[in-house]
């Protein structure tokens, strides 16, 4: 084997990181504080009597609302929960065409099918790893109601043209912010340009309560609609310290069910929250290092940030490697050696939703309307700028950005060495 090969960690050379990462989920002495004022509390959930303390699941809607710049929130057991009161508040007919990009998490897709509503899967471009505008053009129907647009791993939708496009056509605008909790966009923060914004907190996420997530709205009657759709129909009474009632009130208004945040949940997101900022900008910080360090390096790209990004997050550094130029390596081998250079798990994108193992109603054909059912075959779509995007990039989480500056000497390092290891 060439020397360049052998010296490779995964070969058994010396990896070029030791593996001290900084660890992800994180925590701090305000938040446990909370999260114990909860535990003795006994009140571990919103639906049941209040004992005159106001609750945290409110506390901390009211931050994320006011961080969001919006005047609502409604926290949810996780982002799926999120999506499906998204899409139930918005009274879409049953059967509607909603346009979700083909390389995003299975839930995109998943809860829209659950509601009832159809996904029309639009490919993506694999430069900036978000929906093509003009591929979601040319998917528009009689039949599309609403647009789910995701902002992806590091990048943010081109939301000046999807937001004309969707007011031109009559189209509701849900934004996915699972990944881009804080990014801003023409100086406002992503989830207030769509008609709901949906967020999830599950683990991996840049805010967590492990499991959790939460809705941002501008409109007083989806806020409404929300909150019965999470809570079995019930809605915020307003009224603190009785007691003896409930904070819940029967509204009764929409058929809802339970998909509350429990308090325990809501504490941590409420002190984790006054950490996101301050997060997101040592990511940001570090992200722009290596994007300097990678600039000039052959056969690797990064994502530039859309244009109208003000600020950007990062839920995975992306590298995009340029395979024609190496002697044959493919991306899961990249992602290996990268693995083994870093002493670190990495990742590639998703896989694309017309190709994944985990998205494909038909697998469950009594969950759906029999007539929709061969509407939501997703192997009906066509998704090269997904399936090119797959196979060309490894992504790292985003914990690794809140290391050092040396921490990002050794990332580019890496990746220098594995690319002369298969460069021509
Ligand atoms: C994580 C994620 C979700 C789903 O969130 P859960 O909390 O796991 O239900 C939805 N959309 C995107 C883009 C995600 O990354």
């Amino acid at each position: 084997m060439d020397t360049r090969r052998e010296n490779l960690a995964i070969s058994g050379g010396t990896p070029t990181h030791n593996g001290d990462w900084p660890t992800w989920p994180d925590i701090d002495s305000d938040t446990e504080g909370l999260v114990l004022d909860v535990l003795r509390g006994a009140r571990w959930a919103i639906s049941d009597i209040n004992n005159g303390v106001q609750l945290y699941e409110r506390r901390f809607a009211e931050d994320f609302a006011r961080y969001n710049g919006v005047p609502y929130c409604v926290p949810t057991s996780s982002g799926t929960s999120a999506l499906t009161i998204a899409f139930e508040s918005l009274g879409l007919t049953r059967g509607a065409e909603v346009l979700v990009p083909g390389l995003t998490w299975v839930a995109c897709a998943s809860a829209v099918a659950a509601c009832g509503l159809v996904p029309v899967l639009v490919d993506i471009d694999p430069g900036s790893l978000c929906m093509s505008v003009d591929s979601l053009m040319a998917a528009i129907s009689p039949r599309t109601e609403a647009v789910l647009a995701v902002h992806y791993m590091c990048n943010m939708v081109d939301l000046d043209r999807v937001l004309e496009i969707c007011q031109q056509r009559g189209l509701a605008l849900v934004e996915d912010c699972a990944q881009a909790h804080g990014a801003v966009y023409s100086g406002r923060r992503v989830g207030s340009f769509g008609a709901i914004g949906a967020f999830s907190m599950q683990n991996s996420k840049v805010l967590t309560s492990g499991e959790g997530g939460a809705c941002v709205t501008s409109d007083a009657a989806i806020f409404e609609r929300m909150q019965q759709f999470r809570a079995d129909g019930r809605c915020y009474s307003g009224l603190v310290s009785s007691g003896s009632t409930p904070d819940l009130r029967e509204c009764g208004e929409v058929q809802g069910r339970n998909l509350c945040l429990s308090e325990i949940q809501a504490a941590v997101l409420l002190g984790r929250l006054r950490c996101l900022e301050s997060q997101n900008e040592r990511r940001e910080a570090m992200a722009s290092v290596l994007d300097e360090m990678l600039a000039d390096m052959d056969a690797v790209e990064t994502v530039p940030g859309v244009a109208g990004a003000t600020r950007r997050t990062y839920y995975r550094y992306c590298l995009r490697f340029d395979l024609a130029k190496l002697d044959g390596p493919v991306i899961e081998q990249i992602r290996r050696e990268i693995e083994a250079e870093l002493s670190l798990a990495c990742f590639t994108v998703h896989d694309p939703l017309n190709a994944s193992p985990l998205y494909n109603p038909l697998k469950s054909p009594q969950k759906y309307d029999p007539g929709v059912l061969p509407r939501l075959d997703p192997t009906q779509f066509d998704l090269p700028g997904a399936k090119a995007a797959r196979e060309t990039y490894v992504t790292l989480p985003h914990r690794v950005l809140l290391g050092t500056r040396d921490d990002m000497v050794a990332i580019a390092g890496a990746v220098s060495k594995i690319v002369r290891a298969h460069r021509h």
